[in-house]
């Protein structure tokens, strides 16, 4: 990626120990300790001592999903700066790749899309490191990781072991699985399964078949899926700009919301997707707007994006306490207008609506 900000896990951090200076939000107070590990090695020792010395450890990687209290982080803050991609196992039809946790996410896809490997091409534009994508089941345009990782590789802080974790074990959902708000795991490498195929798995993304001049279930080149994911994500404010304070956030403020088809039923006409097992999963951003939160909405120094309904943004001069209370707002007005509650997609660190 030419965007230098898309590479900023390779950035070198300034001086100090604010963690703001390594969030997408651009907040978050001080760390109690900052240790940055290049190794695998270093992290687990970084965790075990933490463990043994009865502290919290708070593992940080691109900090594109973690919203930090103005107060910081009172224990170990581990920076985890690990590298590499390898093929690690093949068949006629695939290839498992495997990413070091501290890889840059979106290098991964270029990687994979530039040696004709097809399964991450829609995850294009992503922010943070590849071993975060277990933590929330990273997903979007039809894609989640869930659909081509194999396995994790982590350190499990109670066995005090590294383990191979198979899917079933890592207990993906929407935006959810073992590892999301727990610290037992720290994720060392993910393997991926991708198909040799310079085409990207069926299209099943509406506006993404839309600009794509295709149809639902239609492949299209690898290289035009990415292209085209990268666009309509930046038209959004979704793929980091430091220059664009749009992109000062951590995506998604909140997660769509699921709910009975009962309770769905009882909202009149909105858009909606089929959920499974009788639930309904609602549009969070419809929500939001209707509730009488547009585009632009500010609070203290941060807003909605200009560009994305469902990004809570830093404008420069805000604060977590700021940007908590406008999310606070929205959750209320949304919960007023049509009984609906919303939850938070990132991490709260120290902080909480
Ligand atoms: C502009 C923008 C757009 C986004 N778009 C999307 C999107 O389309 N889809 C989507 O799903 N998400 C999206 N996100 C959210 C975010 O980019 C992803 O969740 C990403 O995977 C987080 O990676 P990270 O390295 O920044 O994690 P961090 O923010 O550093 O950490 C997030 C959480 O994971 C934990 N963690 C991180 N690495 C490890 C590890 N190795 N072992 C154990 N725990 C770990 C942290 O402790 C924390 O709890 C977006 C964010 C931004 C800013």
């Amino acid at each position: 990626m030419p965007d230098a900000f898309a590479d900023h896990l390779n950035d070198t951090p300034p001086a100090g120990n604010t963690l703001a200076a390594y969030t997408t939000l651009r907040l978050g107070g001080p760390a109690g300790t900052l240790t940055t590990a290049v190794h695998a090695d270093e992290a687990i020792a970084v965790v075990r001592a933490a463990s043994a010395a009865g502290r919290p450890v708070l593992v940080l990687a691109g900090g594109s999903n973690v919203v930090i209290g103005d107060a910081g982080f009172p224990g170990e803050v581990l920076l985890l700066r690990t590298r590499g991609i390898r093929v690690v196992g093949e068949d006629p039809a695939a290839v498992v790749v495997r990413a070091a946790a501290g890889e840059t996410w979106d290098d991964f896809v270029a990687y994979a899309v530039t040696n004709g490997l097809s399964g991450v091409e829609c995850l294009s534009g992503i922010p943070g490191s590849a071993g975060a994508t277990p933590i929330q089941n990273v997903g979007a345009y039809g894609q989640e990781v869930a659909h081509t990782i194999v396995a994790v590789h982590a350190y499990d802080r109670i066995a005090g072991e590294v383990r191979e974790m198979s899917p079933a074990e890592c207990g993906f959902g929407y935006r959810a699985s073992v590892f999301k708000h727990n610290d037992r795991y720290l994720v060392l490498d993910v393997d991926f399964r991708l198909e040799k195929s310079g085409e990207s798995a069926p299209i099943k993304y509406a506006e993404l078949a839309r600009s794509l001049g295709a149809e639902a279930g239609d492949r299209v080149p690898l290289a035009l899926a990415r292209d085209t994911v990268l666009k309509l994500r930046a038209g959004k404010g979704m793929v980091l700009d430091p220059e664009d304070r749009d992109t000062w956030s951590v995506g998604s403020f909140f997660t769509n919301p699921v709910v009975t088809e009962e309770v769905f039923a009882a909202l009149g006409e909105m858009p909606h997707w089929p959920a499974g097992d009788g639930m309904v999963k609602l549009p969070a951003a419809w929500l939001i707007e209707r509730a009488g939160f547009p585009k632009g909405f500010a609070g203290e120094g941060v807003a909605i994006s200009g560009k994305h309904t469902l990004a809570l943004t830093n404008r420069g001069a805000g604060s977590t306490a700021a940007l908590l209370d406008l999310a606070r707002v929205i959750r209320d007005g949304v919960r007023e207008r049509f009984g609906v509650e919303l939850h938070p997609e990132p991490v709260l660190i120290n902080c909480a609506i």
